[in-house]
C-alpha cells in the first residue's frame, strides 16, 4: 500500500466521533490526532520536527522499525540520522545477550544528557528488552525522562500509546508493555529502508524454546500472518519498484502450522499453505525477481522445501541453516531437536539437490558442559558442511533462560581460545570456497554506493557481496558482474 492509500484512509477518518474499535481505523485516527498536535507545534518552532529511530539486534527488529518510521512519517516527523538532532527519538532494542542490554541502558543515559539541553525532546523505547519486568523497573527508577515504553505484542498500537503519553499530566514515563497477544495488524504504514529490496514478516514469535534463547519469552508463541496479506503486501511493494525480498520468521519452517489447528476452516479460507507454498505463491508474483527467507530451523526443513528452492528459479540458492553446535550431547542440552548426523545428512541433501547452494549458519562456542570433545565436533561439521559465512558467538549466560542455570558453565579463556580456533577454520573453509568462483559471472543487485571509492557494490544470488565500479544509476538493479579477485567474504569485480 502506497502513501496515497495511507493519506485517503487519513482523509476518511472523522475525529469528531469516537476512536473506531477496529483496526488499523482506530490507529489511524490517533496519527491523525497526533498530525494536529504537532502541526502546531511545528508552526511554533519554525522548522521541521525530526525522528530517529536506532535499531537493535535482528532483521524482525530492523522491520519493526520500519513500522515506526511509517508511523512517524504519516504524523509529519522528518527522519535525521543523529539522536542530536532529533525531536522524538525512540530505541527499537533486543534483548538476545545480556552486553546488548547494557549498551542500551549506556545509550539512554546519554538521551537523558540530550533532554536536559532540549526538554521537549521525547524518548520512547520499545522492543525486546521492553517485556522484562526488570527492565521496565530499571527504566521506572533510574530513568524516569524517558516518555513512553512499550514491547513488541503492541507495537501496531504505537500511535494510539503516543497520543496518551502525549496527554500525560506528568512526565513520568507512561508504560504499556503486555504479556501476550495474537493480534496481527495488516495495513499500517511503513517506511521501507531501501526502495528495491524489503523484509516482509511472515510470522511472529517463536515455539521452539532453545534453552539459550530469550526469544520465545518476549516474542511470544508463533502465529502465522494470512498467505494472501503476505503475497499483497508483496505485489504491492514490486509494484512500488522493489526486485528482492526477503521473508521474516524465527522459524519459517513452521509457517501455517497455527492455521492447521483447524484444518477444515483453514481449508475454507485458503490459509491451508505450508511454507514451501508460500514461498511458490510469492515467486508468482510478476515483477519480483529474487525471493530469500530467514531462518529455517535444521529439525523440521522439508524436502518439499529443498524441491522449492531447487526447482524456483526466483528463490535464492542461499540457506541460512543455523547449526548452534556439532556435538549431538550439545545440541540435546540446547533442545534443538536434531543430531550432528541429522544436520550432516541435512546439508548432504540440500547439496545434492540445489548443485552450488552457499550454506552459511550461526554457531555458539562454549555452552554449558560443552567439552573439547563436543567442541571438536563442531570443527567436524564446519569442515564438512563447508560453510560460506557464519556468525559466531561466544555463550553468554542469558537470565530468564534455562541455560542460565546449567551447571558446567565453560571458562572465558577457554570459551575464548576455542571461539578463535573456529573463526580461524571458518575463515579457511569460506576462502577456499569463495576462490572457486573467481573468474566466474554473476548477476548481482545493485546495493550501495561507495561515494568515496567510486565504486558499487552487489549482492549475489548466494549472498555473496562484490565491489566493482560502474555508475551510480544502477542503483538497485540486476547487472552481471566478472568476479576477479576473491576477498575472503566479497570478491572485487567488473561488470560486463
Ligand atoms: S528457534 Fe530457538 S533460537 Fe530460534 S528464535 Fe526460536 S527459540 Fe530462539
Amino acid at each position: 500500500m502506497n502513501k496515497d492509500y495511507f493519506e485517503q484512509l487519513l482523509i476518511k477518518t472523522d475525529l469528531s466521533l469516537p476512536a473506531p474499535e477496529r483496526e488499523p481505523e482506530r490507529q489511524y485516527y490517533f496519527i491523525k490526532k497526533l498530525r494536529g498536535i504537532y502541526t502546531e507545534l511545528y508552526a511554533k518552532k519554525k522548522r521541521d520536527l525530526c525522528y530517529h529511530v536506532e535499531t537493535y539486534g535482528c532483521q524482525m527488529n530492523a522491520k519493526d522499525s520500519e513500522k515506526l518510521a511509517g508511523i512517524l512519517s504519516m504524523i509529519g516527523f522528518k527522519p535525521t540520522d543523529s539522536e542530536k538532532n532529533a525531536d522524538f527519538v525512540i530505541y527499537n532494542t533486543c534483548t538476545v545477550r545480556e552486553n546488548a542490554n547494557l549498551k542500551v541502558y549506556g545509550r539512554v543515559g546519554y538521551l537523558g544528557n540530550l533532554k536536559k539541553k532540549n526538554p521537549d525532546m521525547m524518548i520512547a523505547l520499545c522492543g525486546c528488552m521492553m517485556q522484562e519486568e526488570h527492565v521496565v523497573k530499571k527504566i521506572k527508577e533510574s530513568y524516569g525522562f524517558v516518555d513512553l515504553v512499550f514491547g513488541t505484542h503492541n507495537l501496531y498500537m504505537f500511535a494510539e500509546l503516543l497520543y496518551e503519553c502525549m496527554l500525560r499530566k506528568d512526565r513520568k514515563p507512561l508504560v504499556r508493555v503486555i504479556d501476550s497477544s495474537d493480534k496481527i495488524v495488516e495495513a499500517l504504514p511503513s517506511e521501507q529502508k531501501y526502495g528495491f529490496k524489503a523484509g516482509v514478516n511472515i510470522s511472529f514469535g517463536c515455539n521452539n524454546f532453545c534453552t539459550y534463547c530469550i526469544v520465545p519469552y518476549v516474542r511470544g508463541r508463533e502465529k502465522s500472518r494470512k498467505p494472501d496479506e503476505i503475497v499483497s503486501e508483496v505485489a504491492e511493494m514490486v509494484d512500488n519498484g522493489v526486485k528482492e525480498v526477503m521473508l521474516l520468521g524465527q522459524n519459517v519452517n513452521s509457517y501455517g502450522k497455527d492455521f492447521l489447528k483447524n484444518k477444515a476452516a483453514a481449508e475454507r479460507m485458503n490459509q491451508a499453505v505450508d511454507f514451501p507454498e508460500l514461498l511458490h505463491m510469492v515467486s508468482m508474483i510478476p515483477g519480483l525477481m529474487r525471493i530469500r527467507f530467514m531462518t529455517p530451523h535444521p529439525k523440521d526443513l522439508s524436502d518439499k522445501l529443498i524441491e522449492e528452492i531447487a526447482n524456483n528459479p526466483k528463490v535464492c540458492k542461499h540457506v541460512h541453516l543455523p547449526l548452534q553446535s556439532g556435538s549431538t550431547e550439545i545440541l540435546r542440552k540446547m533442545n534443538r531437536h536434531y543430531t550432528k548426523e541429522d544436520y550432516l545428512n541435512l546439508v548432504k541433501k540440500i547439496k545434492d539437490r540445489i548443485p552450488g547452494v552457499a550454506l552459511t549458519t550461526d554457531i555458539i562456542v562454549g555452552f554449558p558442559g560443552e567439552t573439547e570433545e563436543d567442541f571438536a565436533d563442531t570443527l567436524d561439521v564446519v569442515e564438512k558442511a563447508g560453510f560460506a559465512s557464519a556468525y559466531t558467538f561466544q555463550y553468554s549466560k542469558r537470565a530468564g533462560t534455562p541455560a542460565a542455570s546449567y551447571p558446567g558453565q565453560v571458562p572465558e579463556d577457554v570459551v575464548s581460545e576455542r571461539f578463535d580456533r573456529l573463526l580461524a577454520l571458518i575463515h579457511d573453509t569460506s576462502d577456499k570456497l569463495a576462490k572457486k568462483a573467481a573468474g566466474s559471472v554473476s548477476e548481482v543487485l545493485v546495493e550501495e554506493i561507495n561515494a568515496e571509492k567510486g565504486t558499487l557494490t552487489g549482492r549475489m544470488n548466494n549472498n555473496m557481496l562484490v565491489h566493482f565500479e560502474g555508475d551510480e544509476k544502477l542503483l538497485g538493479e540486476l547487472v552481471n558482474v566478472k568476479l576477479i579477485e576473491c576477498k575472503g567474504f566479497y570478491y572485487l569485480g567488473e561488470l560486463i
